[in-house]
């Protein structure tokens, strides 16, 4: 198919480049030169701005940062749906609040176009990797529009249901996350406080009632989970600014459904804290440097 692809950062250049492996022609946009000169490098054919990218498109991927630029990409006069084709499909990847996902159902639709919302989870190497898992609200008709595209960046395609449900489950999805990873950071601290090896504690706690899967991938002590973060000082994997992101938007969730989340607004003060102590670039699992006291009072 002919693919436009607006937003072209972390996500969005390994997302693309696995769509030109499989054999579509992507036309992509990003507002920085120095992520259209990489996604250049990966077979992605760069336009000059939006407009140009959806000329010839049959679907638009956006993979920005908030709801707010994905709004104004799609809506703005001389913006992507005032040069697309009537009937073209758009799909928002980016993790945005339900309620612009859902407006932009309505505003996408109305002028005769097609709407998906399909976050992502799997992060960067997902990404790369082509396995991410895409939640997607809207029609089952337009999905299977789109569905050999979405395959070829996908291990898995969930229809969570009608507009805004993919958001949705990613938003409590993530929410999760972020509370079982603040579970763990105390778990792992008391454990080693009370004099257990770190290793027998992991192999009995994956066994455990106590399983969870940022225990089992994110374990905080070095040595441990090779593949976590802590081992390399915090740095790379899941930031913190990206968590405060996803749990800010399910905060929000929150409020608009009348929903207590005392657990979520505990973790949401952590990070901030994290940020304010200059490490909102480093892993979600750094969580257990305010446990452990290590980042000082
Ligand atoms: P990023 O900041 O690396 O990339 C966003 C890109 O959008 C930037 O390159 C920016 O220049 C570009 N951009 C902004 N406005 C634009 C516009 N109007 N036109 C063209 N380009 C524009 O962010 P990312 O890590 O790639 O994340 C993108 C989305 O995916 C976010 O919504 C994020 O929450 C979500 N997400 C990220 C991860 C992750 O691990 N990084 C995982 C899952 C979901």
């Amino acid at each position: 198919m002919k693919v436009a692809w607006i937003g072209l950062g972390n996500m969005g250049t390994p997302m693309a480049a696995n769509l030109v492996r499989a054999g579509h022609q992507v036309v992509g946009f990003d507002l920085v030169e120095g992520a259209r000169a990489r996604a250049a490098g990966l077979g992605v054919i760069v336009a000059t701005g939006a407009a140009q990218a959806v000329a010839d498109a049959e679907v638009v991927f956006t993979m920005l940062p908030a709801g707010r630029f994905v709004r104004s990409a799609l809506l703005d006069p001389g913006g992507v749906l005032d040069h697309l084709a009537p009937g073209s499909v758009v799909v928002d990847s980016s993790t945005i609040d339900i309620a612009t996902a859902r407006e932009l159902h309505e505003q996408v639709t109305a002028r005769g176009f097609r709407f998906l919302d399909a976050p992502v989870s799997g992060g960067v190497f997902g990404a790369e990797a082509g396995k991410l898992t895409f939640m997607v609200g809207g029609s089952d008709e337009t999905l299977a529009l789109v569905a050999d595209v979405i395959d070829a960046m996908a291990g898995r395609v969930f229809h969570a249901g009608g507009p805004g449900s993919g958001q949705s489950a990613k938003l409590a999805n993530n929410m999760m996350l972020a509370i079982n990873t603040a579970g763990l950071a105390e778990g792992a601290v008391l454990a080693q406080r009370l004099g257990l090896d770190a290793r027998t504690f992991y192999d009995i706690a994956t066994v455990s009632s106590g399983d969870s899967w940022p225990l089992r991938n994110w374990y905080p002590v070095p040595g441990v989970v090779e593949t976590a973060a802590v081992n390399r000082d915090f740095d790379g994997g899941f930031a913190v600014t990206l968590m405060s992101k996803d749990l800010g938007l399910a905060l929000q969730a929150g409020r608009e459904t009348a929903t207590d989340l005392p657990l979520a607004e505990q973790v949401m003060g952590q990070l901030a804290s994290l940020i304010e102590l200059g490490w909102g670039g480093k892993d979600t699992a750094s969580l257990v440097k305010l446990v452990d006291g290590s980042l000082g009072p």
